[in-house]
């Protein structure tokens, strides 16, 4: 896990923007860049964490850059923008022991088995 993940990742959207003249053409362009720090260090260190918040601050920084690179060779206003998230987080249990939440953690020994398609439903029967 490196906290630079992000930043490299907004230099091969800028790249990939720029050799494949995205916004350039007639037609529709559409770039999906998908930031993951901050969803593994959020399970990592919890929201409350200095890494979560380091990682947000180099984040709001890379959009921006992103958002520069995108004003300066598809123009402003040329282009739109969603940003969206998989999912929140919760504060890692050790965190929550701290606030007095009668929190821990569980280790598995093993995984249940799971059950095969042929074990539940019986052989495929074609016709
Ligand atoms: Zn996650």
């Amino acid at each position: 896990m490196s906290p630079f993940a992000d930043s490299y990742l907004t230099k091969l959207a800028e790249r990939a923007i720029d050799q494949l003249g995205l916004g350039k053409g007639g037609g529709t362009d559409f770039l999906a860049v998908s930031y993951s720090s901050p969803d593994h260090v959020g399970h990592a260190f919890g929201p409350r964490s200095w890494e979560i918040q380091d990682i947000l601050v180099r984040l709001d920084k890379d959009l921006a850059e992103l958002f520069e690179h995108l004003d300066l060779k598809v123009g402003r206003g040329n282009y739109l923008v969603a940003l969206s998230a998989d999912h929140g987080v919760v504060p890692v249990p050790e965190d929550m022991q701290k606030t007095g939440s009668d929190a821990g953690r569980r280790r598995h020994r093993h995984r249940a088995r799971r059950t095969t398609r042929r074990q539940r439903w019986g052989p495929r029967r074609h016709g």
